[in-house]
């Protein structure tokens, strides 16, 4: 095997840096160990902050066309690598070897459109006696901490805007998945300047060290709502500027317009797509009850057609949970689905292991307040519900904590935009689902969010304001 899956270091201030200690990072498909990450001890943290710290003003002072040129250059690097990424990435997150690749080429498309991006200078008065512009300024050192379910695209949510906009970064990634970041980091340090780009990886104790440290000056979290909670009181006390991207619970509805097999394909990947775990995917589904039949019976053949297995296999099409915790949550879901008596429509009963496989899951028309409803599966685990009237589903739709997205499929388009329009969510797709692009701002209402990632708007949470005034008179 290459050094590419065996050596993994952290990244601070530009060097190469091992711990006294190691994490395991376990293969979820086979349950061994993949390979020891570093356990970064409290004086390294330091190490990690100061050296982002130090780097912060040079950086700031570069002229935008060298950041934008560096960005670029993830992108570079990534797609020169992206075989090899790929496959470490399926090692450790499980997702079969095709969508893995996919989520590293679009991760080095991303950090070429983001190179892209304008900062604006907003001219809120020019008068004869007085000119007032606004310009968007760096925060200086930004802690980036992602999840497992997409380690490679969502930490470069926060990298590329982060290092576009002036600020140095101390990324953190989830202890289950940290090798994809850890190998970037190390490729790019001689494409960076010391300080400036930073990994870390760790146990559970290391989120709250990064967040309570008095030197980060912004925090990018994506994760759990339950973690965001502790990440904004964890701000507070030093008034962190904090973005947060939290759990969903998203509804598709299904109008009795849609030709089914036209989109039964594309409704079963918005559910089971990285098997059920996306932030964005359809974790309820409201068809009405003219076609539920129709598309109870397209997705069911579709679920038992799917192959669930090792993702270097050929021809699984879901890989496994991504962990133990995660797989024991949704283990506990399913059997309490069974124990209310709901019936499954495909899928249900959980193989003995080695690996965390959950088959392809659709519960027929549950009540409501079933727990299967009403919580963030994070699996492949699909309550699919009746409805009558538009009313009533945009009701149920936004009855839930959570608002990320949500998606309408139906033939007539404006009614669809006007069905939009009134769900809570920070994102609604019509006849499509789960489309991201590095332009188009993303944000959570609700228990799923605070501020926004991606778009002009994501870019400027990396900045703070400044307004310069100029009285034109002359002194
Ligand atoms: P998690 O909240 O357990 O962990 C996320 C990250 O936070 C990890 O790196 C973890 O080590 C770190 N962390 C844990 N405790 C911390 C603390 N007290 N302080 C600081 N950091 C801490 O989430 P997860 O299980 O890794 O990911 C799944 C969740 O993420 C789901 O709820 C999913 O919906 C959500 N998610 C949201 C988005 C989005 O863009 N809105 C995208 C992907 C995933």
């Amino acid at each position: 095997m290459s050094a590419f899956f065996e050596h993994f270091s952290m990244t601070i201030d530009g060097e190469a840096i091992a711990s006294p200690r190691t994490i395991d990072v376990i293969n979820p498909a086979t349950e061994t160990v993949v390979a020891k990450a570093p356990d970064c001890t409290p004086e390294q943290l330091d190490l990690a902050v100061l050296a982002a710290r130090r780097a912060f003003p040079k950086w700031r002072d570069t002229p935008l066309d060298q950041r934008r040129a560096a960005v670029a250059k993830f992108g570079e690097v990534i797609a020169a690598h992206a075989e090899d990424f790929a496959r470490l990435f399926t090692l450790e997150q499980g997702r079969p070897l095709a969508g893995a690749l996919a989520e590293i080429q679009f991760g080095a498309f991303w950090a070429v459109e983001v190179a892209k991006l304008d900062i604006p200078v907003l001219v809120t008065e020019d008068s004869p006696a007085t000119r007032s512009e606004t310009h968007h300024l760096p925060i200086g050192v930004v802690a980036g901490i992602v999840p497992w379910n997409f380690p490679f695209n969502l930490a470069l949510w926060k990298i590329a805007p982060a290092l576009l906009t002036g600020n140095t970064i101390v990324l953190k990634p989830s202890p289950f998945t940290p090798l994809t970041m850890l190998k970037l980091a190390e490729l790019m340090r001689e494409h960076l300047p010391p300080g400036v780009f930073n990994v870390i990886s760790g146990g559970d104790q290391l989120g709250p060290w990064l967040t309570a440290h008095p030197d980060v000056d912004k925090i990018s979290f994506t994760g759990s709502t339950a973690t965001g909670k502790k990440v904004l009181e964890a701000a507070a006390s030093d008034l962190k500027r904090v973005t947060l991207e939290l759990g969903g619970n998203d509804a598709a509805i299904v109008l009795p317009d849609v030709d089914v097999e036209a989109v039964a394909d594309q409704l079963f990947f918005a559910a089971f797509g990285n098997s059920g775990q996306i932030c964005i995917a359809t974790k309820r589904m409201y068809v009405h009850e003219d076609i539920y039949d129709k598309v109870a019976e397209a997705l069911t053949v579709r679920a038992k057609n799917a192959k669930v297995g090792n993702g270097l296999e050929q021809g699984t099409n879901f890989g496994p949970i991504q962990n133990r915790p995660q797989f024991e949550r949704v283990k506990n879901l399913v059997a309490d689905t069974q124990s209310a008596g709901l019936t499954f429509l495909a899928g249900g009963e959980i193989p003995d292991g080695p690996g965390y496989f959950v088959p392809i899951s659709i519960v027929d028309n549950p009540p409501e307040d079933s727990r299967v409803v009403q919580e963030e599966a994070f699996g492949p685990v699909l309550p699919l519900l009746k409805f009558r009237d538009i009313d009533e589903v945009v009701a149920r739709a936004n009855a839930s904590e959570y608002g990320l997205g949500g998606s309408i499929w139906t033939k007539d388009v404006s009614r669809g935009v006007e069905i939009a329009r009134r769900l809570e969510t920070g994102t609604v797709w019509i006849n499509h689902s789960m489309y991201i692009m590095p332009w188009t701002p993303f944000a959570g209402h609700k228990h799923s969010g605070l501020g926004v990632e991606n778009g002009q708007d994501g870019l400027l949470e990396f900045t703070i304001p400044q307004t310069i005034t100029i009285a034109k008179t002359a002194v």
